[in-house]
């Protein structure tokens, strides 16, 4: 799968949300390589009870990723068993319809420091988040982390149509 087909991907995990006006509509999927391509784990906002977001959702599913599953997940690898958190995250790609959120009002982590924590390697995002509700700089931190971060150009309208579901239209 390349960059659009796994962003399609998480647009379809977006299209999952319990529409809200106060929150956004996001899809998120984790990718890994060990050494063929593999969907890790998906989410989408508040998938997981509370007021969850989509990449935090994602994260908390691949933890939980028991040896078995990691091994049909990755038929073609023949090395010592993996650690989702050491092996498995560290070398993730991670897809998400809207930028990673920087700030949270919420009290829980913004998820640009739950994709830090987790030391993905790369983050490809469908469009940057509107300032509908704070001003994001979830893609800047990720830089500073160290993180790489791409812009996918191209579904930019699906993400943001997605991510606004059930706001009102000003
Ligand atoms: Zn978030």
């Amino acid at each position: 799968m390349d960059d659009a087909a796994v962003l399609r991907v998480a647009l379809e995990e977006a299209e999952k949300c319990t529409p809200t006006p106060t929150a956004f509509c996001v899809g998120c999927v984790i990718v890994a390589h060990f050494p063929s391509q593999a969907i890790l784990a998906t989410g989408y906002s508040r998938e997981l009870p509370g007021n969850t977001h989509a990449e935090a959702n994602a994260l908390a599913k691949a933890r939980v990723l028991t040896q078995s599953e990691l091994a049909a997940l990755f038929p073609a690898y023949t090395g010592p068993p993996l650690s989702v958190e050491n092996d498995v995250l560290p070398s993730a790609d991670v897809y998400t319809t809207l930028e990673p959120c920087s700030i949270r009002t919420s009290g829980l982590a913004p998820c640009a420091d739950a994709l830090i924590a987790a030391k993905i390697r790369r983050c490809v995002i469908g469009v940057g988040e509107p300032d509908d509700f704070v001003n994001c700089e979830g893609a800047q931190k990720l830089k500073d982390a160290g993180i790489e971060v791409a812009w996918y150009k191209g579904l930019e309208k699906e993400c943001l149509a997605t991510a606004r579901k059930g706001h009102v239209s000003s």
